[in-house]
């Protein structure tokens, strides 16, 4: 799914994207770790994979900007899972890697947030 010019990091982050194995507060919960559920971001919904990286209206936001069409599809997928490889498939080989960035940017941003308590806007961010 990933070319084989793509950072190892770029790829491990896919790798655990697809196989959920991010600490989320939903996951967190789940292994029984007590905290909110909730997205630290807007407290409107619990925080799973799809949330932090597509219904969040922060990271709704965030794909509006962009010019080429990682919105497609969005409502389609139940999992964020089946969403991103959608978008690999295709978009052109070049803008994959930049997608796996901004999935990257993302994450860091939330744990930014998270870790940081900083909430700045992520175009300052990214
Ligand atoms: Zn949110």
């Amino acid at each position: 799914m990933v070319n084989s010019e793509a950072p190892p990091r770029a790829v491990n982050f896919l790798w655990r994207l697809l196989h959920k194995s991010f600490p989320t507060e939903k996951n967190l919960n789940r292994r029984g770790i007590n905290c909110s559920p909730l997205c630290p971001r807007c407290w409107e919904d619990t925080e799973s994979e799809e949330h932090i990286f597509r219904e969040c209206w922060f990271v709704r936001k965030f794909w509006f900007a962009f010019p080429f069409t990682l919105r497609s599809g969005m409502g389609m997928f139940s999992y964020v899972k089946e969403w991103v490889k959608e978008i690999m498939k295709n978009i052109q080989s070049e803008k994959r890697s930049l997608f796996c960035t901004l999935l990257q940017q993302l994450w860091r941003a939330r744990n930014s947030l998270v870790f940081e308590e900083n909430s700045a806007p992520i175009e300052e961010e990214v």
